[in-house]
């Protein structure tokens, strides 16, 4: 049974969400404030499958909650709820280290259905994990330019692996959120081609809605961050103007 931790100070509609949640068949449980939902999830370590975070509470916000959640390397999937027309919210929001949002007032089957897709993903990573910690002995190393049987993929010198949500690179290991990883995972599945950024929204994120495509160029410039030399004269992840992207596993090959 996955268990949801749900950040909200409204009360009406946390206890309403922890209701509909148990109904759907998840444990529930409620942390009023910030404080209390840090105080649980690091000081006592608490385990969570998930976490549904409302941007305004009373104290430490939303914000400030993924980002001492991500500083202190805790990866939980966090699902932001944001106000109406606050658009740079959901960019703040990405940029602290959530993974996906919803904006208020929300179709409870749509959370469900967002809640319900960060825990398929963050299952299927740590299935990946395991799997590939038991055939760890037998694998060889994936090729490069090619996601390997065990959900790893090596360029220019890095490693991606989708089981841990590690990127290796010259001894160095990043760790990459779930969305960090997914948006990388999309963008080497489509090597060579460009993506547009409306593609990128529906496939990684499973948005149709007119969302703010800014939310990409952020996570852009993070990824860059991780995998380029150079993140001003990208090499890898190229800038296709007024379309979207295109990853080069090899830029030589063109
Ligand atoms: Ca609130």
């Amino acid at each position: 049974m996955s268990r949801v931790l749900v950040v909200e100070d409204e009360a009406h509609l946390a206890q309403g969400l922890r209701f509909n949640l148990e109904a759907e068949g998840y444990s529930a449980e409620i942390a009023e404030d910030g404080e209390t939902a840090t105080e649980r999830l690091l000081a006592k370590n608490e385990n969570f499958d998930a976490i549904v975070l409302d941007i305004m509470l009373p104290g430490k916000n939303g914000f400030s909650v993924v980002e001492e959640l991500r500083a202190a390397r805790n990866y939980v999937p966090v699902l932001m709820l944001t106000a109406r027309g606050r658009p740079e919210d959901v960019l703040k929001g990405f940029a602290a280290g959530a993974d996906d949002y919803l904006t208020k007032p929300f179709d409870l089957s749509i959370l469900l259905a967002r809640l319900q897709g960060l825990l398929r993903r963050s299952e299927w990573m740590r299935t990946a994990h395991s799997t590939q910690n038991s055939l760890e002995a037998s694998s060889a190393p994936a090729d490069p330019g090619k996601i390997g049987d065990y959900g790893t993929f090596s360029f220019g010198g890095k490693t991606i692996d989708f089981g841990t949500l590690e990127l290796r690179t010259n001894g160095d290991v990043i760790h990459l959120t779930l969305m960090e990883s997914e948006l990388l995972r999309n963008l080497i599945r489509n090597d060579g081609r460009v993506v547009s950024r409306k593609q990128i929204l529906e496939e990684v994120w499973g948005l149709h809605e007119d969302t703010d495509t800014r939310a990409i160029d952020n996570f852009i410039v993070r990824l860059r961050r991780y995998i380029e030399d150079d993140p001003a004269q990208p090499r890898h992840l190229l800038t296709v103007r007024g379309v979207g992207y295109r990853f080069l596993a090899n830029p030589e090959r063109k």
